[in-house]
């Protein structure tokens, strides 16, 4: 074994140990801007593209799944943008325990916490419309329906269209190689859940599965693994030209790169889909904050139209917006900022787990898949960058908490919307 000296020392906790050093160097000294951000999505726009899929990490999945809203915010110019995406607390994140009206966690029988979904105010917004239906149709079907249940029905469904835009849709994320960019370095390909089975993943698992029968190989192997060739077409719906994918070819055995160096820099890096798919914020506004605002159709946005007022726009907050806009150095320092001593992550998890099991855990099952103890054990991502120029460097704005990938028109890349 590679961690193994010759006298069967275990040097693998050691080689974390310096990683994590030189991972730390390189986020005090070089926070990722948005650009660095952007060029961590893979979002296929070229006629073709060529994919690798990198094999996945200890305890991760070739595959995983993450939630995440897509709704309509403020833009820039007043405009309305469609399909952001934003990161839901409520799916992503490790759940939480239940208060009681006196404040105190509530325990169950067995006197564990009994946790809860993280907070979400677009799910809950999702919740609160769904309430709203009439449940005397339950069960029924629409055949045997008379006259007013059908007008109760169509209110029903009126109720429901209006819920799902504020559900939590599920995304599949793929680690791997842009072979287009290969100075990106590890990217990270997202793509929508399709109910109709006409989706990327559906297009993409068949290809996958026939490379490994037919080659007896993992296609994400750095040695015996494929690269894909992704075929772009566009297709239009509802007046709209979206990217689709026409066709995803295995190219066939391939070393992931010729040089062994580079492959060993794509395989050691640790960058994961949070990294990356941050939570979104505005200045002295904590993601849920911004969520809240969301929900109620007021988030803030980076006003970017006039190119010698750039400011930040709050709808119906000029408090917070005149506080965005004269922030200074260091007066806004962010308690991401907060450093503290490097055994307490570990000593004190955020949420007591001692006697949780999973029966007590209870069956919300629709969470990312790759929460688990790490998760659990330290805060959930605070890794989003932090605002700390003065706004006179107007990128900062907007590097550092507008980091959804739409925003750099890929929108028009995303998946169609059915
Ligand atoms: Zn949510």
């Amino acid at each position: 074994m590679e961690n193994q000296t010759q006298t069967g020392q275990d040097l693998s906790q050691l080689k974390s140990m310096f990683s994590d050093y030189q991972k730390k160097q390189t986020q005090s000294t070089n926070r990722k801007s948005r650009e660095d951000l952007l060029a961590k999505y893979f979002v296929p726009r070229k006629t073709k593209e060529i994919f690798r899929i990198l094999p996945p990490k200890a305890g991760k999945k070739h595959i995983e799944e993450a939630f995440f809203h897509v709704v309509t915010t403020n833009a820039a110019g007043g405009k309305k943008k469609h399909g952001t995406v934003i990161y839901c607390p409520a799916h992503n994140d490790p759940k939480v325990p239940k208060l009681g009206p006196d404040g105190k966690p509530l325990l169950d029988s067995n006197g564990a916490p009994m946790l809860v979904p993280a907070p979400c105010p677009l799910c809950a917004r999702n919740k609160e419309w769904l309430a709203k239906q009439d449940p005397s149709l339950k069960g029924i079907k629409k055949e045997n329906m008379n006259d007013m249940q059908l007008v109760v029905k169509a209110k029903n469904d009126e109720i429901y269209k209006e819920a799902i835009k504020w559900d939590a849709k599920k995304f599949y994320i793929v680690r791997g190689i842009d072979k287009g960019m290969e100075k990106d370095g590890v990217k990270f390909w997202r793509f929508k859940h399709n109910y109709k089975n006409q989706g990327t993943l559906d297009k993409l698992l068949p290809i996958l599965e026939d490379y490994m029968t037919s080659q007896q190989a993992d296609f994400s192997d750095a040695m015996t693994g494929t690269d894909l060739n992704i075929i772009m077409t566009d297709s239009e719906f509802n007046g709209h030209v979206y990217k689709a994918i026409s066709a995803i070819t295995a190219k066939g055995k391939s070393p992931l790169h010729a040089d062994p160096q580079v492959m060993q820099a794509w395989l050691d890096d640790d960058i994961s889909w949070r990294d990356v798919f941050l939570p979104k914020k505005a200045p002295n506004t904590t993601p849920y904050e911004f969520l809240e605002m969301v929900a109620g159709g007021t988030s803030p946005y980076w006003e970017d139209t006039d190119q010698t007022n750039k400011h930040w726009v709050f709808p119906g907050r000029p408090d917070l917006e005149e506080k965005a806009n004269t922030r200074t150095m260091n007066l806004d320092s962010d308690e991401d900022n907060f450093e503290q001593a490097s055994d307490l992550n570990e000593e004190l998890p955020r949420v007591t787990i001692s006697n949780i099991t999973p029966d007590k855990v209870g069956t919300f099952t629709d969470d990312a898949t790759d929460l688990g103890k790490e998760t659990l054990a330290s805060a959930p991502v605070t890794s989003a960058p932090v605002v700390e120029s003065s706004v006179d460097d107007n990128s900062d704005a907007d590097d550092n908490v507008d980091n959804s990938d739409m925003d750099d028109g890929s929108s028009d890349y995303d998946d169609l919307p059915f």
